[in-house]
């Protein structure tokens, strides 16, 4: 385990020198399969694979969840180092905001939509810690989850933007069996309101299939996803949208590589999941 920004830098540098390709998995920790899958698509594509588990504080807004975030290092560890990780950077917060910081990065417009509109401020700190690990890292590729849709493509766009020179590889969303998506976060929910969840997405797939089976008015397709969420009593809906799956803007005709993406509260957890449609 490393965690300074100069040892981090060492480490690449020593796997670069010896030829090896190499992958960053950034993560909060908490680690479940979700993140797993992560390390092993690395794996699979790298020679040399490094894990971060930072809880990003310029990420999370006033009354959010930073300070009771699950935090477990030593089980997180175990996991990473057996789903073929090399090496776990777990920087302190000076490492990534040295004292007395005044940099941040933005990515306009696409942060502040969908999950940007009730978190202020969380795509720009999710920017900015990436772009920083990203500088300390060098990676060739970064591996994120198609969960947190928004954020792989605005990191793709600052990628992009900022001639970063990292591939950016979006993992597909990894579900429990009644089709939950896996997060951390999932630790919140009461038994009640774990049997409530997968409704999101349940309604994602309803609309989904109104979808294949020819339905390309988005505002029939978000009335049957708010209705299918409405009907269960535990859940509070955030938002449902359809957007366009590179720029996230709304679009109003749904086709391929349309995304609808939702959010929703049940008890202290909001969860987010979403659904890209192919035809
Ligand atoms: P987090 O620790 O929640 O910030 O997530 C770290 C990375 O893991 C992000 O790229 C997430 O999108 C990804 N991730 C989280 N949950 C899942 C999941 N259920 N399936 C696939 N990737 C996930």
């Amino acid at each position: 385990m490393i965690v300074t920004a100069q040892a981090m830098q060492d480490w690449s540098h020593a796997a670069r020198g010896a030829g090896k390709r190499i992958g960053l998995v950034p993560t909060m920790g908490a680690l479940h399969r979700g993140h797993l899958s992560l390390i092993e698509r690395a794996r699979a594509e790298c020679g040399a694979v490094a894990m971060s588990i930072y809880v990003n504080p310029l990420q999370f807004g006033p009354g959010e969840d930073f300070r009771t975030y699950p935090r477990d290092p030593e089980k997180d560890a175990a996991l990473a180092d057996s789903a073929g990780c090399d090496l776990l950077f777990v920087p302190p917060d000076k490492e990534i905001h040295p004292p007395g910081h005044r940099t941040f990065v933005e990515v306009q417009g696409m942060q502040d939509v969908l999950c940007g509109r009730s978190r202020p401020g969380h795509f720009r700190g999710v920017a900015t810690v990436v772009a920083k690990l990203f500088t300390i890292v060098r990676p060739d590729v970064a591996f994120f989850g198609e969960k947190d849709a928004q954020q792989v493509r605005i990191i793709r766009r600052m990628e992009r933007d900022l001639h970063l020179g990292v591939e950016i590889v979006s993992c597909p969303t990894v579900r429990e069996a009644d089709g939950l998506a896996l997060s951390s976060r999932n630790a919140y929910l009461t038994d009640a309101e774990r049997r409530a969840a997968p409704v999101l997405h349940r309604a994602l797939r309803a609309a989904a299939d109104r979808a294949r089976s020819g339905e390309t008015d988005t505002a029939r397709l978000l009335a049957l996803l708010r209705d299918t969420i409405a009907s269960e009593p535990l859940a509070r809906l955030d938002y449902a949208e359809a957007v366009d799956g590179e720029t996230l803007e709304p679009v109003t005709a749904a086709g391929p590589g349309t995304l609808l993406a939702v959010a929703a509260w049940f008890g202290r957890a909001r969860l987010i999941d979403n659904i890209t449609l192919i035809r």
